[in-house]
Formats: structure tokens, sequence, C-alpha cells
């Protein structure tokens, strides 16, 4: 009796412990539905929004693009980007040399000299001069600023970021529109993520594939970097995008052919956060606090009385966001408008697909911040309901993102090819050559 007693008490414990289990399984697997845009943008904690998460329509596609966070080039039998290549590299310059990032001292210093000396102020090269109208006949100078007065070209560059649903809800709360410019790796780590910046009604951009320095790229690698993030976004989101933003601004008229020759219009900026920048040692938070109150302090100084701005800025870490939170009030009163660019633009097709609009500028000041918000561009996405709980193994772990910041970081500290840089080689191969 005894013994059939303590039988059914652990029985009753084991049943009890069962169902407790059950129901942690239930109530956790509630709290990490990752599988559709509505449910990853409802989960706030940044831990859980940036676990990981596979998503069918982007890993069962994941063979048809290069690896995520690795140099993009066309994939052997990539058939499409093969022939879009062939079509439009006839009119992509082949006088404009791909540039080097080979330190000084190294045996390419002469070469190097001669080659800045000869080329670096002849094809627009921003890192060099911040050259912005090209010299090359036949493409359009960058967007450099919003054109309409006391108005700023909202924007943020280096998304989708995982932990981004608290500023896109701060955003949100403030019915603030504003553009984002994606890098492709990015997009395909966190589509939900990407998924929620079209269904806000925000403008979505491509930043490339894996954000390097796109002059040091060869013609068609560079391509395949505009090509393969304009596609990721195309797959995940539904649109393709007519508008991107070079990642450090590194852009010359060769790059820009290629980008024209994809449909892109090149956006770039004017003032700098440098919020992206941050070092812990020339560049703080405090720079970056400054940097904020000094484009205030432009502002209030009447500069943009007759023409807008566009001020880069990032969401690409908690303080890059938490920062455009704690400025947003300040900037709302000194401008008297917040759009995304391609609103202050009148560029009410940014998309490659024709059934989505924005708004025009007027529009949008008079309180129309979206005009089809009916329409459903977002892919299908109920395949991905019962994968949502498989491996991950096909998608590159969170670490892969983190590392972004890094590389971005490190690669900006590594880039020898900044204004001072260039300036100091030539000064350099002077004095070389009057010995
Ligand atoms: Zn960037």
């Amino acid at each position: 009796m005894q013994s059939s007693l303590r039988k059914l008490s652990s029985t009753f414990i084991i049943a009890s412990l069962l169902r407790l289990s059950f129901t942690d399984v239930r109530v956790q697997s509630a709290a990490l539905d990752r599988s559709s845009e509505a449910a990853e943008a409802a989960i706030t904690n940044p831990r859980e929004e940036c676990t990981p998460y596979g998503y069918a329509p982007v890993y069962t596609q994941l063979n048809k693009f290069p690896e995520v966070w690795e140099a993009a080039s066309i994939l052997p039998n990539d058939q499409a980007a093969r022939a879009k290549w062939n079509s439009i590299s006839g009119s992509i310059p082949t006088n404009i040399p791909v540039k080097s990032l080979y330190p000084f001292w190294s045996t390419n210093f002469l070469y190097l000299t001669l080659f800045f000396t000869i080329t670096v102020s002849t094809y627009c090269w921003w890192t060099y001069d911040l050259c912005t109208t090209p010299k090359l006949a036949g493409l359009a100078p960058d967007i450099t600023a919003a054109p309409e007065p006391l108005t700023l070209g909202y924007g943020f560059d280096d998304g989708p970021n995982c932990s981004h649903n608290i500023f896109y809800d701060y955003l949100e709360s403030q019915n603030q529109k504003a553009t984002f410019y994606f890098i492709g790796s990015n997009v395909a780590d966190w589509p939900l993520e990407a998924q929620r910046a079209l269904v806000d009604g925000h403008e979505i951009c491509a930043h490339t594939w894996s954000h390097p320095y796109m002059t040091t790229f060869t013609s068609e690698d560079a391509f395949a970097e505009l090509w393969y993030s304009m596609q990721m976004i195309k797959l995940v989101v539904g649109v393709t995008p007519t508008c991107w933003r070079p990642p450090y601004g590194d852009v010359d008229d060769r790059i820009r052919s290629i980008a024209k020759g994809l449909g892109l219009q090149t956006i770039m900026w004017k003032y700098d956060s440098e919020d992206a920048d941050v070092d812990g040692s020339d560049i703080t938070h405090k720079t970056v606090v400054r940097k904020y109150n000094d484009f205030i302090k432009t502002a209030e100084s009447g500069t943009f009385n007759s023409g807008g701005a566009i001020f880069l800025t990032h969401e690409l870490n908690n303080f890059t966001m938490s920062t455009a939170v704690d400025f947003y009030p300040q900037l709302k009163s000194v401008f008297k408008h917040l759009v995304p660019v391609g609103v202050s633009l009148n560029k009410t097709r940014p998309y490659v697909e024709t059934n989505y609009a924005l708004p025009t500028f007027e529009q949008y000041i008079s309180g129309t911040l979206t005009v089809n918000s009916n329409i459903r561009i977002l892919p299908n996405s109920s395949s991905s309901t019962s994968s949502s709980t498989s491996s991950d193994a096909t998608l590159p772990s969170s670490s892969n993102t983190a590392s972004v910041t890094t590389t971005s970081s490190n690669a900006a500290s590594a880039m020898n090819m900044g204004r001072e840089n260039v300036l100091f080689l030539l000064s350099l191969g002077l004095i070389y050559s009057m010995f």
C-alpha cells in the first residue's frame, strides 16, 4: 500500500512537473513567436529580439546570395545578375582606378602618390574632398540635403538592427517616418525587423550587401554589392529600392555609374553626427552629443532657411538609437519639417514596384504620412511558421551582427584614405620628388 502510494505520489509529482514544463513551453513559445512581422515587432526585450530565428522565405533562398557579411561577387550560376551586369557594364568607366587600402609605407607608395596626384581630384571621390557633383557626364549630383526650407531629410544607416523595436516604437509614437538605409546582410539576418520598416511606413534605401569601401572594389564586385542588397530587400520586404547610400560615403564616379545602371539615386549628407564612429578615445559619446548640438545650433542660426539638410545618423546600436530619441524633440523644434528623404524629394514612387507610393511633400506636411497602407507588399510568410522553431543552423548567429559594429569601426580606422592621409601622402610624395 505504501509503495503504491509512493508510486501514485511520484506519478502525481512527475505529472505536475510535466504539466508545469508544458505550461513553460507554451508560455515561452508564445513569448518567442518569431514567425511574423507583427509578433516580432511586439518583442521589446533586446536580448530576445537579438536571438537569431529562422525565417523560411529567407533561409531557403540563401544559396542564391553571397555569404552573409562577406564581400559580394556575382555568383557563378546567377544568370539574372550576370545579364544585368552585362547590360550595364559597357557604360561603366574603366579609366577610374580601383582605390587601394595599401598603407603609405608599402612598396606601392610611389605608385599611390602618383595615382593620387593624377586621379584623386578628377573623378569626384567623396572620401578625398567631399565631392558630390560628379565630373563624369550623365551622372546626377548626389542628394546632400532636403530641398525644402527648414526641412530635415530624416534617416538612419546600417539597419535593420535586431534591437530596434523601442526606437521604432518611439518613432511611431511621434507619428514620424524616416528613411532607412539597410545593409543586405542585416536584412538576411533580421528579415522581420526589415519588414517592420515598411509596415511602419518608412522609406527603405540600400546600403550595400556587406558594407565595404565601395571604391576599393572592382566594378563587377561593386555591382554585386548593390545588386544582392536590392535582391535581398525585394525578397524580404517585397520592394526594390531606387536609392542607396555608400558606406563611409566612399563613392566616386565609377561607383556612381554602377549605381545609376541599377537605377539607384545616391543619397549623401552634409552634416555628420559621428554616432557610428565612437571609438572611446578620439570620438566619444560626448563628441556625438556635441555634434548633435552643433547641428541644432546651425539650424537655429538660419542656415536652413532657404534649403533643408540631411544629417548622418545610424540605427547601428543602442547608443546611436537612444541618442536619436534624446535629440528628437530638439530637432523637431528647430526644423519645421522632419520627413523621409524621398518625401522631401517628392519621390512618390520610391521603389521599382509601382504599387507602392509615398505621399508628396505637401501631403506629408499636411498630415498624410502614408498613402497606401492598405496594400500588402510583404511576401507571404506562412511557410515560415513551422520552420521558425526549427534549427537556426542555416542562419548566421547574432554574433555575426555584433561583429559588424566591430568590423565597421575597425575598417574605418584601418582606412588609410581619409583626406588627412591623402594630403599626408601627397606631401610625402612632394618631399620625395625633391630628392
Ligand atoms: Zn553604414
